[in-house]
């Protein structure tokens, strides 16, 4: 069964790659956001909530080193707007979840 975090995991892939696809117009994911995708995955795996995590951005712990931190931010903020431009059904499956599911496990 997909946790909350499976699905965190799969939507910053999803946003870094629109990210770089959209924004620096890179046909190919650069190495250093395979590395941030990897990063914020590594994070996701070893995060101390579980699958009753908060979101990430509302964390009161918040585990990401600060450059790291400062390049998600920026990554999130560019294209949490579009998602429902290029990923419409992920942006819909991402608000239900956020909305309801983790709503419910509280
Ligand atoms: S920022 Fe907080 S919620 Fe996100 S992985 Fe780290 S500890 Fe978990």
């Amino acid at each position: 069964m997909k946790t909350g975090i499976d699905q965190d995991k799969k939507t910053i892939a999803l946003m870094v790659k629109i990210y770089c696809r959209h924004h620096l117009k890179a046909k190919n994911i650069p190495d250093d956001y395979l590395e941030l995708i990897d990063y914020a995955t590594k994070r996701l795996d070893k995060c101390k909530f579980g699958a009753g995590k908060p979101a990430c951005k509302d964390c009161p712990v918040h585990c990401y080193k600060p450059e790291m931190r400062r390049r998600i931010s920026e990554v999130m903020r560019w294209s949490g707007p579009r998602m429902i431009l290029f990923a419409p059904f992920a942006a819909f499956k991402h608000l239900y979840q956020s909305l309801f599911v983790r709503v419910h496990r509280k």
